[in-house]
């Protein structure tokens, strides 16, 4: 079965794109411009799928910037905080309804090009910070997707029981050149080190026993 992956270029995302490319699994990348603060993830997408021999498709909804109100992921304007990921900061970092909207758009094209599955790196640790990435809610959309097409279409969360450091493992195991993902929620020369993200990120490596090739600033 080929699935269509929604990919960011981040971490998470890169190590499925190189589990789905081993198993010769994937159709198609689809990467979402949504208005997001900075673009560098996609730039790192687009030379991953383009490393792999992936097709990559990225998808113009930078219009839906208006739609999302106060994330500090989306809205210049707003700073993105630094510290571990906390219900006081983590507010900040939603992008209201950002889960449905790409995995409806990815399921779309999955039904567009004859696919059998939509691929996305939820993870274990993300479940607890965003509603969207809880188990309860990809079980609900997956049931919608299957109804929304005469082919049943498959969610796929292989990564939902992982844990980060789990996935930088298996990342270390299919050859991933972490230096060329992205996490850092503010987009500057090199990742912050100081925001939630690029914490998570450290920690990850730590807890791998992987060696974390990239660049903090601090
Ligand atoms: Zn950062």
């Amino acid at each position: 079965m080929r699935s269509v992956i929604i990919y960011s270029g981040g971490l998470d995302s890169t190590v499925l794109l190189y589990k789905l490319a081993s198993e010769n699994a994937l159709a198609e990348a689809v990467s979402i411009n949504y208005g997001q603060r900075h673009a560098k993830e996609l730039e790192f997408a687009f030379q991953n799928c383009k490393k792999l021999g992936v097709k990559f498709n990225l998808i113009d909804l930078s219009s839906l910037n208006s739609v999302f109100g106060n994330s500090a992921l989306t809205n210049q304007s707003i700073e993105v905080p630094d510290g571990e990921y906390a219900r006081g900061n983590i507010a900040l970092t939603v992008v209201p309804n950002r889960n449905m909207i790409m995995l409806s758009i990815a399921a779309a094209r999955a039904m567009a090009l004859g696919c059998g599955g939509v691929a996305y790196a939820a993870h274990s640790g993300d479940h607890a910070l965003y509603p969207d990435c809880t188990p309860e809610f990809a079980g609900a959309l997956a049931k919608a997707i299957a109804l929304a097409d005469e082919r049943k279409i498959e969610l796929l969360r292989p990564f939902i029981n992982m844990g980060k450091a789990d996935i930088v493992k298996l990342g270390a195991e299919l050859g991933v050149d972490f230096s060329g993902t992205w996490s850092c929620y503010k987009g500057g020369k090199l990742h912050c080190g100081k925001c939630s993200t690029c914490r998570e990120r450290r920690q990850a490596f730590i807890e791998a026993g992987v060696p974390d090739p990239t660049e903090y600033a601090s």
